[in-house]
């Protein structure tokens, strides 16, 4: 690279300190001179995420602030910048609330000076895994996700940091982030973007020796575009963001790292090798030589051509560079839907690397061979899941089942293989548990499973005690996250309903009758058609009976439609058809907007966590494992993660047979989910004894957190790539 200097801040050989290290803590020094002396822990525990899922942290910087604390969502810094001097300097008086800051900031900075795991083969700490990934939800401070890929990203790294495993994570700083939704009365879909500036976020600008903003070219629709570093910090680990947003750059370059996921295929194009290729630049200008490059999902895939370009330009033939590449990547798809392994023409190809061919010594056919499984048809796109699983050397699919399916969509690669010998393998997802289980569940379960047993969580036997813990503290903590949940309803559905413009009359409805004693089900994620919410609505006499029966339940229903799935719209717009009748309003909600925020207080307040994707097309799931570890129970199709959770009783099933036709196993899956709900699980949570308590639902909360805690946590994620995956 020929001008990206190298910085004295970097340099990443082992008991160095992070790359940008420096540059987060002149940030909060800089954040700690605008506020009264006695803050600057505040100011410091700021920048480090991992403040986030420490236990106390979300509530100590809460009380500061409670109304603001909601509205700047979660940030600290902005909590920091907007709350009112009198408020701030009542804060730095009040030597209680101080001397717990001051904890926390000394427990997080002594966790930041510890050495990195040196897990034997493989990653070490001169040598990390740099793992790429185009969105991250590390935490809603830090909004550049769009969901369940995003999140697992986001997790992953956010174990990493806990157990000092030597990881990087990369990806784009997108200023308007993913969109924001909106709905209007008929429960059409709106979009709408909102500018995020980067320095109200927990973010550092890396910069170099001469402490100088440290910036990476790359080639980009035949312009060199300039990408800036910017950096978060979550304890030992750290996350670089490259953003295009420079002056030099031109207005369309800038546009590069605007919103996730734009919808203009040249532009996520030109995201992508932002990502990839100025990812790995960014890497080399920082002084971090990675040992593995694990590839996220394809979006990342064009770090295969810029380690191939390195070894090109070495001197090294194309044959030879490529061998070594492939050592060093590793790729996990996560799609088993086609529209998510996006293809380009090599028109598209072209427009937006028509340089690099020759940089590779290729011809421009080649090159787009490299992304099609039969290199020499011109008709097959340029996909980068093709191109990932080509350059590396270990490939996994995210459930056991998601192998099967991906080794059978992908076999067109390994045509002399039979199809269970194709290299793909799977590793399934875990979810953090330390961010994702609510304080009250985690203080009854330090009390019955030890201090510190969330880094004893993958092992089976931290979970034992479970079973001794007496149904009345347990029900008593379910009934706390009900009524949490309840209340954050009761608020958010009055605000997203006079938004909408709707009567008064329905405004108020669900606040008044949303009720903290009765059946909570809750079904969130992206409303893709395969994830089928309309079953919910395909019968509505059975729904309604469910809503007013004897035994009722009610039901939180949240999540984006993709801005161009017209079909998922319409589903969203046929449910909102049923408002009016009677008890909808008051026992239905919707919540706009979703994200990690609304995603924890639902998988932490709901009883049942429902998921009816169409089989086999549920790669995994992670949001059913976060309410598991909230003792919320399943009820879902066996598909993704479920068909290796569910032990029959720990939860409820949807076989996944066979169907004639996708209207028949709609009609039959929708039966089997209403007789449930009729049935058994109304039953079970409404039979009480003498002291209120329903054992039967206990009994099965007790055996869904020993089953699940520890097979789908992420340190049972992080355990399988670092044995399976990440040594060579
Ligand atoms: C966990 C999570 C997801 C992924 O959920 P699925 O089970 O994969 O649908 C999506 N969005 C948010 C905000 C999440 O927290």
């Amino acid at each position: 690279m020929s001008d990206a200097s190298r910085g004295g801040d970097t340099g990443a050989g082992s008991g160095a300190r992070p790359p940008g290290e420096r540059d987060t803590a002149r940030a909060a020094e800089r954040l700690a001179a605008r506020l009264p002396d006695e803050l600057a822990p505040l100011a410091r525990l700021a920048f480090d995420l991992s403040w986030s899922w420490e236990p106390g942290g979300a509530e100590l910087f809460r009380s500061v602030d409670p109304l603001r604390w909601e509205r700047v969502i979660h940030n600290p810094i902005r909590l920091l910048l907007e709350t009112p001097i009198s408020r701030l300097k009542a804060v730095a008086r009040d030597r209680d609330l101080l001397q717990r800051f001051v904890a926390l900031e000394s427990r997080l900075a002594a966790r930041r000076a510890e050495p990195l795991e040196a897990p034997g083969a493989g990653p070490s700490a001169s040598r990390p895994v740099a793992f790429l990934c185009a969105e991250f939800g590390a935490h809603c401070s830090l909004p550049i996700y769009a969901g369940g890929l995003g999140l697992l990203a986001g997790d992953l790294l956010r174990e990493a940091a806990d157990r000092a495993f030597p990881m990087v994570g990369l990806g784009l700083y997108y200023r308007e982030g993913y969109f924001r939704q909106r709905l209007d009365p008929s429960g059409r879909q709106h979009e709408y973007w909102i500018e995020r500036h980067p320095e109200l976020r927990p973010l550092a600008l890396v910069t170099n020796g001469a402490g100088e903003e440290l910036t990476v070219p790359v080639r980009i629709r035949d312009r060199e575009v300039r990408l800036q570093v910017w950096r978060a910090e979550l304890g030992r680990a750290s996350l670089y963001l490259l953003d295009a947003d420079r002056p030099e750059n031109r207005i369309i370059d800038r546009w590069i790292t605007t919103r996730l996921y734009d919808s203009d295929s040249e532009v996520r194009l030109a995201q992508y090798a932002a990502l990839g290729i100025g990812g790995m630049r960014a890497l080399a200008a920082m002084g971090i030589e990675p040992s593995v490059v694990h590839l996220n999902e394809g979006h990342a895939a064009l770090a295969s051509l810029e380690l191939l370009r390195e070894g090109v330009k070495a001197g090294i033939s194309v044959d030879a560079a490529a061998k070594t590449v492939r050592e060093k990547i590793v790729f996990t798809t996560h799609t088993p839907v086609a529209a998510g392994n996006e293809g380009y023409t090599a028109a598209e190809l072209h427009n937006v690397l028509g340089h690099l061919p020759e940089e590779l010594g290729l011809t421009p056919e080649e090159l787009a061979g490299m992304g099609r499984i039969h290199p020499d048809d011109a008709h097959e796109p340029f996909r980068l899941t093709v191109l990932a699983l080509r350059n590396g050397r270990a490939s996994n699919g995210v459930s056991r089942i998601h192998g099967g399916v991906a080794r059978e969509m992908w076999r067109g690669l390994w045509p002399d293989q039979p199809v269970d010998e194709v290299p793909i393998r799977h590793v399934t997802n875990g979810a953090h548990l330390p961010g994702w289980m609510a304080p009250p569940m985690r203080r009854l379960l330090a009390r019955h499973l030890g201090e510190g047993f969330e880094r004893r969580a993958a092992d089976p036997a931290t979970w034992e005690p479970v079973v001794g813990i007496p149904d009345e503290e347990l029900w008593a903590t379910r009934g706390a996250l009900r009524r949490a949940l309840v209340e954050f309803v009761r608020e958010r559905t009055v605000e997203d309903r006079l938004r909408r413009g709707e009567p008064m009359a329905y405004v108020e409805e669900a606040a008044r009758n949303f009720d903290p004693d009765v059946l909570t089900v809750g079904f969130a994620r992206r409303l893709a058609t395969y994830k089928r919410l309309h079953l919910l609505a395909s019968d509505a006499r059975r729904a309604l009976g469910l809503l007013r029966g004897e035994r009722p339940i009610q039901i939180v229903i949240a999540g984006k439609a993709h801005p161009r799935d017209e079909e998922a719209k319409g589903v969203l717009q046929r449910l909102f058809g049923l408002k009016r009748e009677p008890t909808v309003g008051g026992r239905v909600a919707f919540l706009e907007d979703y994200d990690a925020v609304t995603a924890s207080r639902l998988v932490s307040g709901c009883d049942v966590w429902l998921n009816l994707p169409r089989p086999p097309l549920e790669a995994s799931g992670t949001s059913g494992m976060k309410s598991a570890f909230n003792g919320g129970l399943q009820l879902s199709v066996l598909d993704g993660w479920w068909a290796e959770a569910w032990n029959g009783d720990n939860g409820w099933a949807v076989a996944a047979d066979p169907a004639p036709d996708e209207a028949a196993r709609d009609a039959r899956d929708a039966a089997r989910v209403f007789d449930l709900l009729e049935g058994e699980v109304g039953t079970l949570f409404y039979e009480r004894d003498a002291g209120g308590i329903p054992r039967g639902w206990v009994r099965r909360i007790k055996e869904s957190l020993r089953s699940i805690g520890p097979r789908f946590c992420a340190t049972r994620m992080l355990d399988d790539y670092a044995r399976d995956v990440y040594p060579s």
